[in-house]
């Protein structure tokens, strides 16, 4: 029996920071199902695929390697055996991978991936469709949110931090367009699912919002 606590919301919500720091506290396994549409991405990317290249992507799936990892407390993402931690986070992938994650080849793959990742384990899985199409029965449904302005501002800081260029207006730009083709897509779109709770960290420290779901889960537990 696994315990899921999922966590969606929109890009730059927080969605990553908050999910380490409870996984870490409550000893949950840590998984970002955003990293693996981000991996997708880039391997087509990578071998210049289209995204209406239905046979190279069915292929490109089926022998795709995707391992999450940590190493010295921080997540690591492996893409058939190449770190691609920092790479999956550059301006190209984040245009690419709505448009990608809106194909039904690639969603019904990757639904597979991500179950048998939390498979019999005790997890804390963010994403956009956590709490209404992964794990629907989740113990624990959170919907995390932000301004977009508020979340432009995360993102630049935490870009800085690693080195990725990009200023504020292009950041805000290119979060609105994700959270709307996000939002907007046919197959499994950013919901808030029904049983979710609405978690607004807009005036909200790192750390209340941290106190906050750990209160939640704790309830449940
Ligand atoms: O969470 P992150 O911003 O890394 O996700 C990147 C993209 O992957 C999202 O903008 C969305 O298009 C897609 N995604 C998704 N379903 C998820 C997680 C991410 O469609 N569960």
């Amino acid at each position: 029996m696994s315990f899921v606590v999922a966590i969606d919301g929109p890009a730059g919500s927080g969605k990553g920071t908050i999910t380490k720091l409870v996984g870490d506290k409550l000893n949950l396994i840590n998984i970002d199902t955003g990293a693996t549409f981000r991996c997708v991405a880039l391997a087509m990317l990578d071998n210049k695929i289209g995204l209406d290249e239905e046979e190279k992507i069915k292929e490109l799936l089926n022998n795709i390697k995707i391992d999450l990892t940590e190493e010295n407390g921080k997540q690591k993402v492996m893409l058939n055996g190449k770190d691609v931690t920092l790479e999956i986070r550059t301006p190209k992938v984040n245009e690419f991978v709505s448009p990608v994650s809106k194909l039904k080849i690639v969603r019904e793959n990757l639904l597979i991936l991500q179950r048998k990742m939390a498979e019999g384990k005790n997890v804390i899985m963010e994403g956009r469709d956590i709490g209404t199409s992964v794990f629907p029965n989740a113990n624990v449904k959170i919907y995390l949110d932000a301004t977009a302005e508020e979340r432009a501002k995360r993102r630049l800081k935490q870009n800085k931090e690693n080195n990725i260029k990009g200023s504020y207006e292009e950041i805000l730009e290119s979060i609105k367009s994700r959270d709307n083709q996000d939002s907007n897509r046919e197959i499994s779109p950013l919901r808030k699912a029904e049983d979710a709770i609405y978690v607004d960290s807009t005036n909200m420290t790192i750390e209340e919002v941290t106190d906050y779901i750990i209160e939640i889960i704790k309830k449940v537990k």
